[in-house]
């Protein structure tokens, strides 16, 4: 799930940046993404209204818009041990 920072950012920021959709074998920029308004934490292709959250979710993982921000609750928090990188 984001939080209203994280959706900031994205749409500040990341609208030039792609999700890729799995239907279409076709990266998408993120401001041209549907989203449900019933929940608006889902991220849909225009083309072909697949689900792409999770694309979307990989992007805020590895965007350094993301890695740059220090979020408060998140600071606060320890490291873990150097997880082995995905
Ligand atoms: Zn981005
Ligand atoms: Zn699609």
């Amino acid at each position: 799930m984001l939080d209203s920072d994280e959706r900031a950012i994205l749409f500040l920021c990341c609208g030039n940046h792609v999700a890729f959709c799995d239907v279409c074998e076709r990266e998408r920029p993120i401001l041209t993404l549907r989203r449900r308004p019933s929940d608006p934490d889902r991220w849909l292709c225009p083309r072909c209204r697949h689900d792409v959250t999770e694309s979307v979710l990989q992007h805020t993982r590895a965007c350094r818009y993301f890695a740059e921000r220090k979020p408060l609750g998140k600071v606060m928090r320890p490291e873990p041990p150097a997880a082995a990188s995905a």
